[in-house]
Protein backbone atom coordinates (compact mmCIF):
# COMPACT_ATOMS: atom_id res chain seq x y z
CA UNK A 1 0.00 0.00 0.00
CA UNK A 2 2.88 2.45 0.76
CA UNK A 3 6.04 3.02 -1.22
CA UNK A 4 9.08 2.04 1.03
CA UNK A 5 11.44 5.06 1.66
CA UNK A 6 14.60 4.23 0.29
CA UNK A 7 17.19 4.86 2.83
CA UNK A 8 20.62 4.22 0.08
CA UNK A 9 23.03 6.51 -0.54
CA UNK A 10 24.57 4.36 -2.86
CA UNK A 11 23.25 0.58 -4.66
CA UNK A 12 25.61 -2.35 -5.75
CA UNK A 13 27.14 -1.74 -8.91
CA UNK A 14 24.92 -2.51 -11.96
CA UNK A 15 21.57 -1.49 -10.41
CA UNK A 16 19.17 1.05 -12.32
CA UNK A 17 20.23 3.69 -9.28
CA UNK A 18 24.01 4.54 -8.94
CA UNK A 19 24.14 6.78 -6.34
CA UNK A 20 21.30 9.02 -4.48
CA UNK A 21 22.11 12.05 -5.87
CA UNK A 22 20.73 10.73 -9.16
CA UNK A 23 17.60 9.59 -7.94
CA UNK A 24 15.96 7.35 -5.15
CA UNK A 25 12.71 5.10 -5.53
CA UNK A 26 11.23 7.34 -2.81
CA UNK A 27 11.41 10.55 -5.35
CA UNK A 28 10.56 8.57 -8.00
CA UNK A 29 6.77 7.66 -6.72
CA UNK A 30 6.04 10.95 -5.75
CA UNK A 31 7.12 12.65 -9.62
CA UNK A 32 5.17 9.32 -10.98
CA UNK A 33 2.08 11.21 -9.29
CA UNK A 34 2.81 14.50 -9.74
CA UNK A 35 3.50 14.03 -12.99
CA UNK A 36 0.09 12.55 -13.59
CA UNK A 37 -1.32 14.93 -11.71
CA UNK A 38 0.07 17.86 -13.73
CA UNK A 39 0.22 15.74 -17.33
CA UNK A 40 3.39 16.03 -17.62
CA UNK A 41 6.90 15.08 -16.49
CA UNK A 42 7.51 16.01 -12.64
CA UNK A 43 11.22 16.14 -10.87
CA UNK A 44 11.18 17.06 -7.32
CA UNK A 45 13.85 19.22 -5.22
CA UNK A 46 14.87 19.92 -1.82
CA UNK A 47 12.69 22.94 -1.47
CA UNK A 48 10.71 25.08 -3.73
CA UNK A 49 13.23 27.56 -3.70
CA UNK A 50 15.43 24.93 -5.39
CA UNK A 51 13.25 24.04 -7.88
CA UNK A 52 13.20 27.84 -8.81
CA UNK A 53 16.80 27.64 -8.32
CA UNK A 54 17.43 25.08 -11.43
CA UNK A 55 14.76 26.00 -13.41
CA UNK A 56 16.33 29.92 -13.39
CA UNK A 57 19.71 27.72 -13.83
CA UNK A 58 18.76 26.97 -17.18
CA UNK A 59 19.14 30.67 -18.66
CA UNK A 60 21.63 31.30 -20.60
CA UNK A 61 24.25 34.07 -19.20
CA UNK A 62 23.28 37.42 -20.41
CA UNK A 63 19.76 35.94 -21.60
CA UNK A 64 16.28 37.94 -20.54
CA UNK A 65 13.86 36.86 -18.01
CA UNK A 66 10.81 38.64 -18.08
CA UNK A 67 9.11 38.55 -14.15
CA UNK A 68 6.19 38.82 -12.79
CA UNK A 69 6.65 42.42 -9.95
CA UNK A 70 4.15 40.69 -8.20
CA UNK A 71 6.06 37.02 -7.01
CA UNK A 72 6.86 34.91 -3.95
CA UNK A 73 9.52 37.15 -2.53
CA UNK A 74 12.58 34.60 -2.54
CA UNK A 75 11.41 34.54 -6.20
CA UNK A 76 11.95 38.06 -6.33
CA UNK A 77 14.91 38.74 -4.62
CA UNK A 78 16.86 36.08 -6.32
CA UNK A 79 16.40 37.12 -9.66
CA UNK A 80 16.66 40.23 -8.77
CA UNK A 81 20.23 38.79 -7.08
CA UNK A 82 21.29 37.18 -10.44
CA UNK A 83 20.33 40.38 -12.19
CA UNK A 84 22.55 42.42 -10.26
CA UNK A 85 25.31 39.83 -10.45
CA UNK A 86 25.15 40.24 -14.72
CA UNK A 87 24.02 36.65 -14.82
CA UNK A 88 20.67 37.61 -16.16
CA UNK A 89 18.69 40.87 -17.22
CA UNK A 90 15.32 41.02 -15.64
CA UNK A 91 12.24 43.06 -17.02
CA UNK A 92 9.30 42.95 -14.76
CA UNK A 93 5.73 43.81 -15.65
CA UNK A 94 2.60 43.77 -14.15
CA UNK A 95 1.67 40.31 -15.36
CA UNK A 96 -2.39 40.19 -14.64
CA UNK A 97 -2.08 43.03 -17.62
CA UNK A 98 -1.94 40.51 -20.60
CA UNK A 99 -1.19 43.47 -22.95
CA UNK A 100 1.59 44.63 -21.04
CA UNK A 101 3.43 41.55 -20.77
CA UNK A 102 2.96 40.52 -24.02
CA UNK A 103 4.28 44.08 -24.94
CA UNK A 104 7.75 43.36 -22.21
CA UNK A 105 7.93 39.93 -24.10
CA UNK A 106 8.27 41.28 -27.69
CA UNK A 107 10.58 43.96 -26.84
CA UNK A 108 13.35 41.67 -24.37
CA UNK A 109 12.68 39.06 -26.40
CA UNK A 110 13.93 37.11 -22.76
CA UNK A 111 14.96 33.35 -22.99
CA UNK A 112 12.43 32.96 -19.99
CA UNK A 113 8.95 34.78 -18.59
CA UNK A 114 8.22 33.75 -14.86
CA UNK A 115 4.56 34.38 -13.97
CA UNK A 116 3.19 33.19 -10.83
CA UNK A 117 -1.26 32.95 -10.34
CA UNK A 118 -3.11 33.37 -8.11
CA UNK A 119 0.05 35.88 -6.95
CA UNK A 120 1.42 35.64 -3.32
CA UNK A 121 0.48 37.57 -1.43
CA UNK A 122 -1.95 39.88 -3.50
CA UNK A 123 -3.92 37.40 -5.84
CA UNK A 124 -3.51 38.91 -9.00
CA UNK A 125 -4.54 36.54 -11.79
CA UNK A 126 -2.62 36.06 -14.87
CA UNK A 127 -3.92 34.66 -18.11
CA UNK A 128 -2.01 31.78 -18.70
CA UNK A 129 -3.08 31.01 -22.19
CA UNK A 130 -1.96 34.84 -23.02
CA UNK A 131 0.79 34.50 -21.57
CA UNK A 132 2.23 31.04 -23.24
CA UNK A 133 1.09 32.92 -26.72
CA UNK A 134 3.19 35.77 -25.87
CA UNK A 135 6.13 33.79 -24.51
CA UNK A 136 6.22 31.21 -27.78
CA UNK A 137 5.90 34.50 -30.28
CA UNK A 138 9.43 34.67 -29.45
CA UNK A 139 10.43 31.56 -28.86
CA UNK A 140 10.29 31.73 -24.84
CA UNK A 141 9.66 29.53 -21.89
CA UNK A 142 6.86 30.36 -20.00
CA UNK A 143 7.56 29.09 -16.14
CA UNK A 144 4.39 29.18 -13.78
CA UNK A 145 4.42 29.29 -10.07
CA UNK A 146 1.73 27.12 -9.33
CA UNK A 147 1.26 26.75 -5.41
CA UNK A 148 -1.15 28.76 -4.55
CA UNK A 149 -3.31 26.43 -6.76
CA UNK A 150 -2.17 23.33 -6.12
CA UNK A 151 -2.36 20.99 -9.61
CA UNK A 152 -6.08 20.59 -8.61
CA UNK A 153 -7.16 24.14 -8.56
CA UNK A 154 -4.51 24.95 -12.08
CA UNK A 155 -3.55 22.58 -14.51
CA UNK A 156 -0.62 24.81 -15.92
CA UNK A 157 0.99 23.01 -18.62
CA UNK A 158 -2.61 22.15 -20.47
CA UNK A 159 -3.22 26.50 -20.54
CA UNK A 160 0.52 26.18 -22.36
CA UNK A 161 3.18 26.82 -19.79
CA UNK A 162 6.32 25.22 -20.44
CA UNK A 163 7.49 24.73 -17.17
CA UNK A 164 5.06 24.53 -13.97
CA UNK A 165 6.51 24.90 -10.41
CA UNK A 166 4.55 24.26 -7.06
CA UNK A 167 6.47 24.66 -3.17
CA UNK A 168 5.11 20.95 -1.60
CA UNK A 169 6.19 22.33 1.05
CA UNK A 170 2.71 24.04 1.26
CA UNK A 171 -1.10 22.06 0.07
CA UNK A 172 0.90 19.08 -1.43
CA UNK A 173 2.50 17.51 1.79
CA UNK A 174 -0.56 19.79 3.91
CA UNK A 175 1.11 19.46 6.99
CA UNK A 176 3.77 22.13 8.16
CA UNK A 177 6.23 19.47 8.32
CA UNK A 178 8.51 18.84 5.21
CA UNK A 179 10.21 21.46 2.94
CA UNK A 180 10.15 20.11 -0.93
CA UNK A 181 9.57 21.70 -4.01
CA UNK A 182 8.66 20.02 -7.51
CA UNK A 183 8.86 21.12 -11.24
CA UNK A 184 6.68 19.67 -14.35
CA UNK A 185 7.41 20.07 -17.55
CA UNK A 186 6.45 17.94 -21.44
CA UNK A 187 9.48 18.51 -23.50
CA UNK A 188 12.22 15.92 -22.81
CA UNK A 189 14.96 18.57 -23.36
CA UNK A 190 14.07 20.61 -20.41
CA UNK A 191 13.47 17.42 -17.97
CA UNK A 192 16.89 16.07 -18.97
CA UNK A 193 18.09 19.70 -18.20
CA UNK A 194 16.24 20.11 -15.23
CA UNK A 195 17.44 16.71 -13.68
CA UNK A 196 20.96 17.23 -14.53
CA UNK A 197 20.96 20.36 -12.58
CA UNK A 198 19.48 18.79 -9.47
CA UNK A 199 22.36 16.06 -10.06
CA UNK A 200 25.17 18.70 -10.64
CA UNK A 201 24.08 21.06 -7.74
CA UNK A 202 22.76 18.47 -5.55
CA UNK A 203 19.40 20.25 -4.21
CA UNK A 204 17.64 16.64 -3.87
CA UNK A 205 15.07 16.16 -1.43
CA UNK A 206 15.47 13.33 1.00
CA UNK A 207 13.50 10.45 0.99
CA UNK A 208 11.48 10.71 4.43
CA UNK A 209 10.62 14.13 2.62
CA UNK A 210 9.04 13.03 -0.59
CA UNK A 211 7.37 10.19 1.66
CA UNK A 212 5.41 12.61 3.50
CA UNK A 213 4.40 14.72 0.34
CA UNK A 214 3.29 11.57 -0.97
CA UNK A 215 1.27 10.99 1.78
CA UNK A 216 -0.24 14.35 2.02
CA UNK A 217 -0.90 14.12 -1.42
CA UNK A 218 -3.61 11.24 -0.73
CA UNK A 219 -5.59 13.70 1.15
CA UNK A 220 -5.01 16.73 -1.09
CA UNK A 221 -8.37 16.84 -2.54
CA UNK A 222 -10.52 16.29 0.97
CA UNK A 223 -8.40 19.28 2.29
CA UNK A 224 -8.74 21.30 -0.36
CA UNK A 225 -11.90 21.41 -1.02
CA UNK A 226 -12.62 21.88 2.78
CA UNK A 227 -9.84 25.00 2.61
CA UNK A 228 -11.69 26.42 -0.38
CA UNK A 229 -15.07 26.43 0.85
CA UNK A 230 -13.74 28.10 4.15
CA UNK A 231 -12.29 30.72 2.21
CA UNK A 232 -14.83 31.54 0.29
CA UNK A 233 -17.15 32.21 3.32
CA UNK A 234 -14.43 33.65 5.27
CA UNK A 235 -13.84 36.33 2.21
CA UNK A 236 -17.66 36.94 2.20
CA UNK A 237 -17.97 37.81 5.39
CA UNK A 238 -14.64 39.95 5.52
CA UNK A 239 -16.24 42.01 2.51
CA UNK A 240 -18.98 42.82 4.66
CA UNK A 241 -17.03 43.75 8.05
CA UNK A 242 -17.36 47.03 9.05
CA UNK A 243 -13.81 47.04 10.23
CA UNK A 244 -12.38 45.88 7.03
CA UNK A 245 -11.59 48.06 3.95
CA UNK A 246 -10.52 45.81 1.49
CA UNK A 247 -10.81 42.10 0.56
CA UNK A 248 -8.95 40.40 -2.54
CA UNK A 249 -9.93 36.86 -2.93
CA UNK A 250 -10.23 35.15 -7.16
CA UNK A 251 -13.82 33.80 -5.90
CA UNK A 252 -15.41 37.20 -4.99
CA UNK A 253 -17.27 38.54 -8.21
CA UNK A 254 -15.45 42.14 -7.92
CA UNK A 255 -11.57 40.68 -7.84
CA UNK A 256 -10.43 41.73 -11.24
CA UNK A 257 -9.01 38.22 -11.69
CA UNK A 258 -12.55 37.01 -11.06
CA UNK A 259 -13.93 36.13 -14.79
CA UNK A 260 -10.07 34.74 -15.74
CA UNK A 261 -10.08 32.65 -12.83
CA UNK A 262 -13.08 31.33 -13.55
CA UNK A 263 -11.95 30.05 -16.92
CA UNK A 264 -8.42 28.88 -15.99
CA UNK A 265 -8.47 27.38 -12.60
CA UNK A 266 -10.72 24.73 -10.86
CA UNK A 267 -12.09 26.75 -7.85
CA UNK A 268 -10.34 30.02 -6.03
CA UNK A 269 -7.86 28.92 -3.75
CA UNK A 270 -7.83 28.95 0.22
CA UNK A 271 -5.62 32.09 0.32
CA UNK A 272 -7.52 35.60 1.01
CA UNK A 273 -5.84 38.85 1.49
CA UNK A 274 -7.50 41.63 3.66
CA UNK A 275 -6.37 44.96 5.09
CA UNK A 276 -8.26 46.30 8.64
CA UNK A 277 -9.28 49.62 8.84
CA UNK A 278 -6.30 51.29 10.67
CA UNK A 279 -2.60 50.93 9.71
CA UNK A 280 -0.22 48.88 9.51
CA UNK A 281 -0.29 48.43 13.86
CA UNK A 282 -3.86 47.36 13.89
CA UNK A 283 -3.03 45.04 10.82
CA UNK A 284 -0.24 43.67 13.24
CA UNK A 285 -2.33 43.94 16.41
CA UNK A 286 -5.08 41.52 14.47
CA UNK A 287 -2.36 38.76 13.94
CA UNK A 288 -1.24 39.04 16.96
CA UNK A 289 -4.78 38.70 18.96
CA UNK A 290 -5.75 35.75 17.46
CA UNK A 291 -6.04 32.59 19.48
CA UNK A 292 -7.11 29.58 17.14
CA UNK A 293 -5.58 31.02 13.50
CA UNK A 294 -1.77 30.62 14.07
CA UNK A 295 0.64 33.73 13.49
CA UNK A 296 2.82 32.38 11.14
CA UNK A 297 4.69 32.36 7.94
CA UNK A 298 3.90 29.92 5.16
CA UNK A 299 0.68 28.68 3.97
CA UNK A 300 -1.33 25.67 2.88
CA UNK A 301 -1.57 23.64 6.39
CA UNK A 302 -4.44 22.31 7.49
CA UNK A 303 -4.08 24.89 9.95
CA UNK A 304 -4.95 28.29 9.40
CA UNK A 305 -2.34 31.14 9.61
CA UNK A 306 -2.13 34.63 9.15
CA UNK A 307 0.24 37.45 8.86
CA UNK A 308 1.35 41.13 7.50
CA UNK A 309 3.23 40.11 5.01
CA UNK A 310 5.16 43.89 5.23
CA UNK A 311 6.86 42.07 8.24
CA UNK A 312 9.36 40.31 5.62
CA UNK A 313 11.79 43.17 4.37
CA UNK A 314 12.04 41.27 0.99
CA UNK A 315 7.93 41.71 0.78
CA UNK A 316 7.59 44.31 -2.26
CA UNK A 317 6.58 47.56 -0.98
CA UNK A 318 3.89 47.28 -3.87
CA UNK A 319 2.33 45.39 -1.23
CA UNK A 320 0.36 47.58 1.28
CA UNK A 321 1.51 47.79 4.64
CA UNK A 322 -1.37 46.63 6.19
CA UNK A 323 -2.23 43.61 4.17
CA UNK A 324 -2.91 41.09 5.79
CA UNK A 325 -2.56 37.14 4.38
CA UNK A 326 -5.40 34.48 5.55
CA UNK A 327 -4.17 31.26 4.96
CA UNK A 328 -7.58 29.25 5.15
CA UNK A 329 -7.16 25.63 6.50
CA UNK A 330 -9.45 22.60 7.48
CA UNK A 331 -10.89 23.74 10.98
CA UNK A 332 -14.70 24.71 11.36
CA UNK A 333 -15.31 27.98 9.42
CA UNK A 334 -17.53 29.59 12.42
CA UNK A 335 -14.63 28.78 14.77
CA UNK A 336 -12.30 30.57 12.07
CA UNK A 337 -14.56 33.34 12.11
CA UNK A 338 -14.98 33.59 15.52
CA UNK A 339 -11.68 34.27 16.38
CA UNK A 340 -10.71 36.54 13.56
CA UNK A 341 -14.06 38.67 13.98
CA UNK A 342 -12.92 38.82 17.63
CA UNK A 343 -9.34 39.41 16.68
CA UNK A 344 -10.81 42.77 14.84
CA UNK A 345 -13.20 44.02 17.22
CA UNK A 346 -10.51 43.88 19.50
CA UNK A 347 -8.37 46.53 17.61
CA UNK A 348 -11.70 48.98 17.68
CA UNK A 349 -11.96 49.02 21.41
CA UNK A 350 -8.18 49.16 22.06
C1 LIG B 1 6.74 28.96 -0.28
C2 LIG B 1 6.75 29.36 -1.70
C3 LIG B 1 7.89 29.22 -2.49
C4 LIG B 1 9.20 28.71 -1.93
O1 LIG B 1 9.08 27.37 -1.53
P1 LIG B 1 9.96 26.72 -0.34
O2 LIG B 1 9.46 25.33 -0.30
O3 LIG B 1 9.67 27.53 0.89
O4 LIG B 1 11.40 26.83 -0.73
C5 LIG B 1 7.82 29.59 -3.81
N1 LIG B 1 6.68 30.10 -4.35
C6 LIG B 1 5.56 30.26 -3.61
C7 LIG B 1 4.35 30.83 -4.26
C8 LIG B 1 5.55 29.90 -2.27
O5 LIG B 1 4.45 30.08 -1.55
Amino acid sequence: MNPDITMSSTYHAGAPIGYSRESTLTWESLEDVVGALEHGTAVSFASGMAAAAAVLEQVPLGASVVAASMLYGGVRTRIGALAANGRLHRHEVEAQDSAALAEAVRTHRPFLVWVETPSNPTLDICDLRAAADAAHEVGALLVCDSTFATPLGQRGLELGCDIVMHSATKYLSGHSDVLLGVVAARDEGLVAALRSTRHATGAVPGPVEAWLVLRGIRTLPLRWARAQANAAELARRLQEHPLVDHVSYPGLPGHPGHARASVQMQGFGAIVSFEPTGDAATAQAVCEGTRLWVHATSLGGVESSLERRRRWAEESTAVPESLIRLSVGVEDVEDLWDDLDAALLATAQA
